[in-house]
């Protein structure tokens, strides 16, 4: 019988946890690890964006905070 192992931390899955996105199948052990492989994390601070997010050329963040530090940094050398 094939193993089943989740995607995030290779964990064999007892319980199936499945997620289909866009017609790809996806492996999980839990919620967790299918947020933290599918969720987009912010550019400055590299927490994962469970929300909206916050847009700027063409990156994304979590709070307006880090989309305007990560401005700051580039402006200043
Ligand atoms: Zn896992
Ligand atoms: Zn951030």
């Amino acid at each position: 019988m094939d193993e089943t192992r989740c995607l995030n931390c290779g964990e064999n899955i007892e319980k199936d946890y499945i997620l289909f996105i866009n017609g790809t199948e996806y492996t999980f052990d839990s919620f967790e690890c299918a947020v933290n492989f599918m969720a987009p994390r912010c550019t400055n601070c590299n927490s994962v964006i469970m929300g909206q997010g916050v847009h700027f050329e063409g990156e994304i963040y979590c709070t307006d905070d880090c989309a305007g530090a990560e401005t700051y940094k580039t402006v200043v050398p």
